[in-house]
């Protein structure tokens, strides 16, 4: 069911023309990601930057580095910032020579071994400071789609991994987090048991509005059913129906998509 596919992001319509930035509340979390910059940084490296659409919003006053594994990703990022082609699990540089890593909505999508790797080679070339932001506490099974075409099920933004605070601090001992930060949309959502009864038998799927779903089985980029996203959002029966399920508990409202979680280099003895 779960798949990790990276030629999915070496595909065109997944990036560029600021597909990120027209989602209000990502445009928020970056504003928060900016606030978290200490201020005595000057190097900062963006891994798993896609095409800079978080990186392209920091101050040039940074010296900035970007890389990622997808070409066509690192080909959209801006020209006046350092990028690389490169896997996140091999950075290729020195150690501690960046005053802030930040890698942001990329470990949620990477079996456990890539996690590891990847937030080694972070915790590796970050001098004192690390932000990481992903989804918290995702139930994957809320984003499942499904392609028009061969009829494979998955998530709509191929996240294979659910995140709370406690694992992503685990993944750096020797750094230390005080206050992360939550952000990102309040969503109403079906229990667990409720949308598997719902998907098998109604078909109940998810279709992204901001951002394409290519099938990570076939290829083809699934077409968003927009009839049944304006249905969500307008029929009555089912306005009545999530009353009732409200007051049933079959649906539960969880908190902001996003944690933010800014570390800092314990003190050596
Ligand atoms: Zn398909």
């Amino acid at each position: 069911m779960h798949y990790y596919n990276p030629n999915c992001f070496e595909q065109t319509e997944v990036w560029g023309e600021n597909i990120l930035l027209q989602n209000p509340y990502y445009r928020g979390k970056i504003e928060i990601i900016k606030s978290l910059i200490p201020p005595e940084t000057r190097t900062i490296l963006d891994v798993g930057c896609g095409d800079g659409s978080i990186i392209d919003q920091l101050d040039r006053k940074y010296a900035l580095t970007g890389v990622d594994l997808s070409q066509t990703a690192i080909k959209l990022a801006p020209p006046d910032i350092t990028r690389a082609v490169c896997s996140s699990t091999l950075l290729p540089f020195a150690d501690r020579c960046f005053d802030l890593v930040m890698c942001h909505d990329l470990l949620e999508h990477f079996p456990e071994d890539y996690i590891l790797k990847t937030t080694k080679e972070i915790a590796r070339v970050a001098k004192r400071y690390i932000i990481i932001s992903a989804p918290e506490k995702e139930n994957l099974r809320a984003r499942y789609t499904i392609c028009d075409k061969c009829r494979t099920i998955c998530h709509a933004y191929g996240h294979i991994q659910s995140f709370t605070f406690e694992r992503l601090a685990r993944y750096f001992p020797d750094f230390s987090c005080q206050d992360p930060i939550r952000c990102g949309e309040v969503s109403v959502e079906l229990r667990d048991i409720i949308l598997r009864i719902a998907q098998k038998l109604g078909k109940y799927y998810f279709f992204a509005e901001h951002s394409p779903t290519i099938c990570p089985k076939c290829g083809h980029k699934i077409k968003i059913d927009r009839q049944r996203i304006e249905a969500g959002k307008s029929n009555h029966l089912r306005a009545i129906l999530a009353l009732v399920a409200r007051k049933m508990r079959l649906i539960y409202t969880r908190g902001p998509y996003w944690i933010i979680c800014p570390f800092e280099r314990k003190q050596e003895a």
